[in-house]
């Protein structure tokens, strides 16, 4: 791969064609899937494959960067949570930029570029500018860790729904809508809420939610790196300060959790992974 890697934080993008170009170019908000790489789909694959521009995140795995063509501009705009990134305006008057040179753009977003990805602020904008966006979908980490984990995100005798909140603070507050996510046969998932997670859980109890619902956090999910820890509402915020997650993860709450054995397969692994790696340090 002889692809240019672009230092946003250092240099303005490298526009290898003049800005005297007379044809606009396109972008494309592309979702790379939940981690593993395999899980993009064809046309995404395609779209790297011609990019002449991508400017991925950090969720995105990097590994779909090697299907760059040789010159494709890679331009990074993400960082880890609570350090220095590009403003979102930015990016935003970034891919504009780089439309207006001529270039085709890819905008890589991990999993879905419309679930919790600022998407739609994206296209927003390029729209105001007239510059043509297209939205191709990708896994969100939801149906990507469902499917990793077995857990079904709906289930004919446990959940008839399932909904997605972001448990993120803004401004320091969650935004949650409790009646939401206290319905009855139904799956949450809550995104972007693994440093929260006593907050959450304990607002839950607050409002009535049984304390043995069950409750999963998915870590890395879909990658080799992928970890499980399982308890229930009134537990897994214990488990977790016992057994620290790294993220990106997932918190998948419902009956659905339980639905069969193989989450539980999951997380004794990982429970018996971390224990020999504790004798193993004892041991030292
Ligand atoms: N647009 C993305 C979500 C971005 S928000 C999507 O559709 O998946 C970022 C959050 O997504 C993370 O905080 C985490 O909750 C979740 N997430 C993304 N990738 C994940 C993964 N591989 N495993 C677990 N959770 C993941």
């Amino acid at each position: 791969m002889n692809s240019k890697i672009v230092n946003l934080f250092a240099n303005k993008p490298e526009t290898e064609k003049s800005a005297a170009q007379p044809a606009i170019g396109q972008v494309y908000l592309v979702g790379a899937g939940p981690g593993d790489p395999e899980l993009i789909t064809v046309k995404a694959m395609r779209l790297l494959k011609e990019a002449d521009a991508i400017v991925y995140d950090r969720l995105a795995n990097p590994a779909l960067l090697d299907y760059a063509r040789d010159n494709c501009d890679l331009i990074y705009v993400g960082k880890k949570k609570d350090q220095h990134s590009l403003p979102q305006e930015k990016i935003c008057e970034l891919l504009a930029v780089l439309a207006r040179c001529g270039k085709n753009v890819v905008r890589l977003k991990g999993g879905d570029p419309f679930i919790f990805g600022r998407g739609g602020e994206e296209v927003e904008h390029l729209n105001k500018q007239d510059i043509r966006c297209h939205i191709v979908p990708g896994i969100t980490a939801a149906i990507g860790c469902a499917a990793a984990t077995q857990i079904p995100l709906t289930h004919r005798d446990h959940a008839h729904a399932v909904t997605f909140i972001t448990g993120h603070r803004q401004e320091g507050k969650l935004y949650i809508n409790w009646d939401l996510a206290l319905q009855k046969n139904s799956t949450v998932v809550f995104y972007m809420g693994l440093s929260n997670l006593r907050e959450i859980t304990s607002n839950l109890l607050e409002r009535g939610c049984a304390a043995e619902t069950p409750f999963a956090v998915v870590a890395q999910g879909t990658v080799d790196e992928q970890q499980v820890l399982l308890g229930n509402v009134s537990d897994i915020a214990d488990k977790l300060e016992q057994h620290p997650l790294p993220s990106p993860a997932l918190l998948i709450m419902g009956d659905v959790v339980n639905a069969n054995g193989y989450a539980q397969q999951l997380a004794d692994l990982a429970t018996q992974a971390a224990h020999a790696k504790m004798g193993i340090l004892d041991a030292i």
